[in-house]
């Protein structure tokens, strides 16, 4: 058998995937991360990505688990959670309690959220007050283009949707920075001092109303605005979700166009890859086969659409329901913990910059093909789900059958720090779970970078886990 992953020999040489491609196959590289770089520019939020990947479902035969009588061999289903969940399936020829071939990948990304009462006037500017969500470099956020996405729901529970700052023409926001000539004592503050979180308030406008009785004559201005544009008042605010994202498009990187720089592709490269990966299956299958995108990872999985909530599980149950029409208790135990799950999230990748933090013979590198990554966690594994060693030579089998260049990554030297994901949830079932996925540069910035050659070995991994376990 091949043996697919990088060893000693290569790294000596210096081989990346791309010596190993065949023209042909890198052709198919650069076309799948077209489709890959267009996604990342329609879904910049869950909610964004949830609609994307339901439009892309339906255009290849799946459809809502509850527009189905019963489930059968071939069917291809997906469920929604709060608009901002998903979960697909491809049912496969064996019964459910042997077990799902799982994929798991996460759909939220660190950005700017608005809060609940945002909106204020300073002079004659008008702004809005913020709290940013998951881990960010608060410097990297400041004197960038923002744009506005999400939704508005107004008391009569009709919803204002906003996405405004991506298109050409449109107006963008940004959060000031302070001018170096007057810097001195922020310049020698910690990096981690530098930008509070309070002063994260983006620029909404200046123009004001006419009138001597009004109050904010700019601040109105905004609300007049919002009013006639969205049909929204002030109070619906507290019952929104806005979030200000980097308002680029993701762009090719590089001369040779070989690398990938956008918003949120920690974890949307996975995502997308493990949701193409199960669109492109056949119907096939011998075990049935899940892809699940969930939300607030970066913010430890809680809340009704993170993975501690009961909504993946409870569509386990549903698909019992529908395939069997005898669901019990015990059964839906059984095929929860005899299934096997990649936890599908980004690694970070050895930064030429940033040699330092990673220890080299365990760091994953870019071009090098999809990471494995046993164990996860911080000082100590703290956190982590480390995966069996017979669970890990199962996907290294498959992988190396599949023709899937893979390496392996650790998240940075030992008590340099770590970071985790959702795999100790899936964990908790009882199956077996191994986190598999891209190598990123500059993880948790507003231009985070990948590969394209790790972006179509992700794919490949993908489909050939969910054909093969
Ligand atoms: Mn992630
Ligand atoms: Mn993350």
């Amino acid at each position: 058998m091949a043996v697919l992953n990088y060893d000693a020999q290569d790294e000596k040489k210096g081989l990346t995937v791309w010596d190993k491609l065949t023209s042909q196959e890198k052709e198919e590289v650069f076309t799948f991360c077209e489709g890959y770089r267009e996604f990342l520019d329609r879904g910049k939020t869950e909610r964004e990505v949830t609609g994307e990947v339901v439009k892309m479902a339906r255009d290849k035969g799946f459809c809502d688990l509850w527009e189905k009588k019963g489930l059968k061999p071939g069917d291809r289903i997906f469920s929604v959670n709060r608009n901002s969940e998903i979960v697909l399936a491809v049912v496969g020829r064996q019964p459910l309690e042997n077990g799902l071939g799982l994929v798991g990948a996460h759909i939220d990304s660190p950005r700017i959220d608005l809060k609940p009462e945002p909106l204020y006037q300073d002079g004659p500017l008008s702004l809005f007050k913020t709290h940013y969500y998951g881990g960010i470099k608060k410097y990297q956020w400041v004197s960038i283009p923002l744009s506005l996405h999400g939704v508005v729901a107004r008391q009569d529970g009709t919803i204002a949707e906003i996405r405004l700052g991506d298109q050409p023409g449109d107006p963008v926001f940004t959060i000031t920075d302070l001018l170096p000539h007057l810097a001195k004592d922020q310049m020698e503050k910690k990096m981690s001092e530098g930008i509070v979180g309070e002063a994260l308030n983006i620029l909404a406008g200046g123009i004001p109303v006419e009138g001597d009785g009004v109050k904010h004559r700019i601040k109105q201005g905004v609300l007049n605005h919002l009013r006639d544009k969205y049909g929204i008042v002030e109070e619906d605010f507290i019952s929104a979700e806005l979030e200000a994202v980097p308002a680029w498009p993701a762009k090719d990187v590089g001369f040779d166009r070989s690398l990938l720089g956008g918003y949120g592709q920690d974890d949307r490269v996975c995502a997308y890859t493990a949701v193409r990966a199960l669109l492109d299956m056949g119907d096939n299958l011998e075990r049935t086969a899940v892809v699940l995108l969930s939300d607030k990872e970066e913010v430890g999985s809680t809340g009704n659409t993170g993975m501690q909530s009961a909504f993946f599980e409870n569509f386990v149950a549903e698909m019992l329901a529908a395939r069997i029409n005898s669901y019990s208790d015990l059964l839906l135990r059984r095929t929860l913990s005899s299934s096997y799950a990649l936890s599908a999230d980004v690694n970070a990748a050895l930064d030429p910059n940033y040699e330092e933090v990673m220890d080299k013979l365990n760091s994953a590198r870019v071009n090098r093909g999809v990471v494995i990554t046993k164990y996860t966690g911080s000082r100590g594994k703290s956190g982590s789900n480390e995966a069996s060693a017979e669970f890990v030579a199962r996907v290294r089998s498959i992988f190396n059958s599949a023709g899937v260049y893979w390496q392996t990554g650790e998240l940075g030297k030992v008590d340099q720090g770590g970071g985790g994901t959702i795999a100790y949830l899936l964990a908790a079932y009882n199956m077996d779970v191994l986190d598999c996925g891209t190598a990123i540069l500059g993880m948790h910035s507003p231009f985070e970078v990948a590969g394209k050659a790790d972006i179509f070995m992700t794919y490949r991994a993908y489909r050939a886990f969910l054909k093969n376990i």
